[in-house]
């Protein structure tokens, strides 16, 4: 199988989220789309990120009604950092037979030549960059270029940032998120302070 990861803290996730994994499904030709939330040590920096149960209770309430989406717990279940090396590595492991696609914003792929032990991943994995109109392709090193495949995306300024303050500030989310996506945020009372 091909499969796209998509990473992410999902905190919450959102529409963005939902049809980066569809466009690169879609003009892939993925067979599934997996979504990965990031474990986040507790306190990391001061910043406030929500308990993973609520963040894969999310995931899973955006993604269910998908027949080629699924949620890993990989990142989750390793605790402590995970890179995306380190990820790739024991997904490949795991499921020997199939392809991986790290699905990743245009503003993240100018990036990618910082990315932890990067000559090593680019072997391991190829890249989807999602290209919102007007994006300009980075120059890169061959080695990583060549494994970089672009996707053009609609823009969609939606971030998950924007979401919690909304909530915080007793606007709406409704569209932004899901509908479960929305109830579970309200039942849980998440972001209101
Ligand atoms: P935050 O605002 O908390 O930083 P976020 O909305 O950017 O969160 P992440 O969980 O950090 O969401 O993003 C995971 C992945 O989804 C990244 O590759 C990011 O580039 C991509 N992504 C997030 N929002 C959008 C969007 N509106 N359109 C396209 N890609 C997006």
């Amino acid at each position: 199988m091909r499969i796209g990861i998509l990473g992410g803290t999902f905190d919450p996730i959102h529409i963005g989220h939902l049809l980066a994994g569809e466009q690169a499904r879609e003009q892939c030709q993925l067979d599934e789309v997996w979504f990965v939330p990031t474990y986040v040590p507790p306190h990391k920096d001061g910043s406030q990120v929500t308990d993973a149960v609520h963040r894969l209770q999310m995931v899973e309430r955006a993604i269910n009604d998908h027949p080629h989406f699924r949620v890993s717990q990989i990142e989750l279940d390793r605790k402590g950092n995970s890179y995306t090396i380190d990820t790739i590595q024991a997904l490949r492991e795991r499921y020997p037979e199939d392809a991986f696609y790290f699905i990743l914003g245009s503003d993240m792929v100018a990036d990618l030549p910082n990315w932890h032990r990067v000559e090593h991943l680019v072997e391991l994995t190829r890249f989807i960059g999602l290209a919102r109109p007007g994006f300009a392709k980075p120059q890169l090193m061959a080695n990583i270029a060549r494994r970089v495949h672009y996707v053009p995306m609609p823009l969609l300024e939606i971030s998950a940032t924007d979401i919690r303050e909304r909530v915080r500030a007793k606007k709406s989310i409704r569209y932004f998120v899901p509908e479960p996506v929305r109830i579970y945020i309200e039942e849980h009372r998440l972001y209101e302070t």
